[in-house]
């Protein structure tokens, strides 16, 4: 989770989360509302209400986006996918998922019902202006309710086409699971359209451009580089969990914990230890040898140069009962929901011991081992 995301609350029973660029999406939507939209529709409105309506049509666009995650976040609960939180950001928004659907029908579902809320969402907005417009009240808001409407249908649209990482891709990957029965690959498939529509966007964004047409050719072609490349980590991502399927936190955790004295300073510990040592996590143990937490040297990296030599590890080290622990027959694609990017303290609960540590850079190479390296670019030459 970014430092810059303030969590506003739960719903159904998921943190929600609004990252600062809200703050301009909402900006930049009100304004155009309220110099625009608004004059236009209803040029005798009073400047408070235009003020009023144009931050209230700007909210209710941002609350159409999380409404869509949250069409997502519901129905993946339902299908047993637990979801670890919504974010919403000015390029839209996100229900983060702990786990992937077991059946293609329930991936399906989840998949269908965020641009089932966005055209929902769109007919009701489109609904509220023509009854407006009927009864010959309140153009402000007719046009306000129109331009929500007409954005949230064509957000479902969009969404809808049949390319990863978007809603549709999603749907494409489900219905071909469901027919091949071969999830691997179905993603593959998804992906690859994902790639094909991204550097379609790119080679159309690119000729607008040519032939003069300027921020919307450049506009176009980021947003099909964006596509292309979240394809392909999805890809990898996948690649990644299924090979990883099975595997328990013993077999690859690392059984060697590197130890530090609580008591060294910074400055020690990065030019005694970690100059020498190739570890990136660390515990830290009292004088008595008591496990008091665990170090990162990227943690480190963020302290000014000069507090290095004043500041010890106790202070700095994350407190042993905040580091997230694991047993050693855990699997580990559970234990990385819990984790996030951090490493994981291995315990056997019974013998009250330390067996180990899984970081990173150990489920990365178990993935490696297990998928092999990612695939080289092909070669076009006659003998390749
Ligand atoms: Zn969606």
């Amino acid at each position: 989770m970014l430092r810059s995301d303030v969590r506003i609350g739960r719903i159904a029973g998921v943190p929600v989360y609004l990252n600062w660029t809200v703050v301009v999406l909402v900006w930049l939507l009100g304004s155009m509302f309220i110099t625009r939209v608004l004059p236009d529709a209803d040029p005798g409105l009073a400047p408070g209400a235009r003020l009023v309506l144009g931050l209230a049509g700007a909210a209710a666009f941002v609350g159409s986006i999380l409404a869509h995650e949250v069409g997502h976040a519901v129905m993946a609960k339902r299908g047993g996918v637990p979801v670890d939180s919504i974010r919403v950001w000015l390029f839209g928004g996100l229900a983060q998922l702990a786990g992937e659907a077991r059946r293609p029908g329930i991936a399906l579902r989840i998949a269908v019902a965020g641009p089932a809320v966005s055209l929902a969402v769109g007919f009701a907005a489109v609904g509220l202006e023509v009854l407006l417009d009927t009864w010959g009240v309140a153009p402000g808001l007719a046009a306000v309710a129109s331009w929500l409407g007409r954005i949230n249908l064509l957000l479902a649209a969009l969404n809808l086409l049949p390319a990863l990482p978007l809603d549709g891709g999603r749907v494409l990957e489900a219905a071909l699971w469901w027919r091949w029965g071969d999830r691997d690959r179905a993603v593959r498939t998804a992906a690859g359209a994902g790639r094909v529509l991204g550097y379609g966007l790119v080679a159309v964004g690119a000729f607008v451009l040519l032939r003069g047409g300027g921020f919307g050719g450049l506009w176009l072609g980021l947003i099909g580089f964006f596509l292309a490349s979240s394809a392909r980590l999805e890809a990898e991502g996948h690649r990644a969990r299924s090979a990883l399927a099975g595997t328990t936190v013993g077999e690859v955790m690392s059984p060697v914990v590197p130890t530090v004295p609580s008591y060294l300073t910074v400055e020690e510990f990065l030019r005694d230890h970690v100059a020498h040592q190739p570890h990136a996590t660390w515990t830290v143990r009292s004088w008595g040898g008591e496990l008091e937490g665990v170090v990162s040297a990227a943690r480190l990296a963020g302290l000014p140069t000069e507090r290095r030599a004043l500041v010890h590890l106790r202070e700095v080290a994350v407190p042993i009962d905040q580091v997230p622990w694991a047993r050693p027959d855990e699997l580990v694609l559970d234990v990385l929901g819990r984790a996030a990017d951090a490493a994981v303290l291995v315990v056997d609960v019974e013998q009250q011991q330390l067996r180990g540590m899984l970081s990173p850079a150990d489920v990365h190479r178990a993935i490696l081992q297990r998928a092999g390296a990612p695939r080289a670019p092909r070669s076009w030459s006659p003998v390749g």
